[in-house]
């Protein structure tokens, strides 16, 4: 693969070199457990990992996106729930950064970029996810800040998190903001759910009773909150497909070293084009993805739309990326259907990506949206903007 820049491929070695060295052999294992992975956070904090979208000056490494696409897909070859908190923190740090008060950067930035505090953004809740705008957190105005009441559910992180992103519509205006929140508050309390993939990071809810948040956690402005989530998710759902192509790329190899090495009818099944084009169908649409989350990025750093764009790669990347892994358990014949091989938990946690941030329906209603115009749901549902979109 080629990337943009000599600098950014000597990045990519670097980091691969990294992240398979330190995380590739012990994916497997950790997949099977719900420890977090803290140790390995500290070590993607010490080499700068968490940090690619913050300056310099503030203890970043000023990388820019294509190297934060590099890294979540790099390292989600090596171990997905690795590569959650790569992709979450570079996130949440650069959230920090633009919109947050100088004491809340001053709180938070730190130990993020060190990889010493978890975090998590905690929009969906039981009765509000692809409406997210139908969200009933309360935040009541006290003295000297807010009181947050509300559950979040299926928030990725919660159970270990440290600080959260909380999205709640304030009392007295109505208005959506976007809270930062101190996990040890009074009041908070999260539950772990019981998922088939990404286990170490985890998966939870999050309920409020009177969380107090100070004045200066709002981030933004009041009432930007949901529009500053909307515009992030133009960023995450693109480097999600980054982390499913390195999830898939590793199912890819594994094969492609398989398939040399397995004889059917005297033969190799190299030999069989009921295998090889197969894999090359899935090196093709991989190629593919990589091109249009590549180009989602330059628009991004470029300042120009790229919000369908982004859409497209939501629904795109899980699915391709799915039926690749898929494909690559049915070539290691039985074995690949064991849990021998980490081909299973490859599956598992590449099943992820179809739903967090957005289905496949939401994000081809935005598309539909951007040809069609508003109209387009007016037969089938809600007409308004409520769903997880920013147009
Ligand atoms: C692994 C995972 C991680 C997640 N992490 C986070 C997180 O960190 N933070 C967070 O805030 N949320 C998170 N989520 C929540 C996720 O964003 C929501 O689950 C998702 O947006 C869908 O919302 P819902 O589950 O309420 O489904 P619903 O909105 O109830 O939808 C159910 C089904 O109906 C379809 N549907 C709904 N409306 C329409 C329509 N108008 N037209 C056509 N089809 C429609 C949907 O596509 C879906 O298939 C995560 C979810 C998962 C599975």
């Amino acid at each position: 693969m080629v990337d943009a820049t000599p600098e950014l491929t000597d990045f990519r070695a670097s980091v691969r070199t990294l992240v398979r060295s330190s995380f590739l052999d012990t994916y497997h294992e950790r997949s099977k457990g719900t420890q977090y992975p803290y140790d390995s956070l500290k070590t993607l904090g010490d080499n700068g990992l968490l940090g690619l979208l913050v300056p310099e000056e503030h203890g970043g490494q000023g990388a820019g996106l294509q190297a934060l696409g590099i890294a979540c897909e790099e390292t989600a070859y090596a171990d997905s729930s690795c590569a959650y908190p790569v992709f979450a923190h570079n996130v949440m740090a650069d959230m920090l950064i633009k919109f947050a008060a100088p004491e809340v950067v001053e709180r938070w930035l730190g130990p993020l970029l060190a990889g010493e505090a978890v975090c998590a953004i905690a929009l969906t809740e039981p009765g509000s996810g692809s409406d997210a705008q139908a969200l009933t957190t309360k935040a009541v105005p006290v003295d000297g800040g807010w009181e947050l009441s509300g559950e979040k559910t299926s928030i990725t992180q919660a159970p270990d998190a440290d600080v959260t992103v909380v999205v709640a519509r304030e009392s007295d205006s109505g208005r959506i903001s976007a809270f930062v929140m101190d996990m040890d508050q009074p009041g908070v309390s999260t539950h772990r759910f019981e998922d088939p993939g990404f286990r170490p990071t985890g998966r939870g809810s999050i309920a409020m009773d009177r969380a107090f948040v100070p004045d200066t956690h709002r981030l933004g402005e009041g009432g930007k909150g949901f529009a500053m989530i909307m515009q992030e998710f133009d960023l995450t759902r693109t480097l999600i497909a980054f982390m499913a192509l390195g999830l898939a790329h590793k199912a890819l190899d594994m094969t492609i070293e398989y398939v040399q090495q397995r004889h059917t009818f005297g033969r190799p099944l190299t030999h069989y084009q009921g295998v090889t084009f197969p894999i090359a169908e899935h090196l093709t649409h991989l190629t593919a993805v990589r091109a249009l989350a590549t180009r989602a990025l330059e628009d991004r750093e470029a300042g120009r739309p790229h919000t369908v764009e982004a859409a497209m790669l939501k629904w795109w990347a899980p699915q391709v990326a799915f039926q690749t892994v898929q494909d690559c358990v049915v070539l290691h014949g039985h074995v690949g259907w064991s849990e021998d091989l980490p081909l299973q938990s490859i599956l598992r946690d590449v099943s992820n990506f179809q739903i967090g941030d957005g289905t496949a329906q939401i994000q081809k209603l935005i598309i539909a949206r951007s040809i069609f115009g508003r109209q387009v749901m007016a037969d089938s549902g809600p007409t308004t903007a409520t769903t997880q979109e920013n147009s």
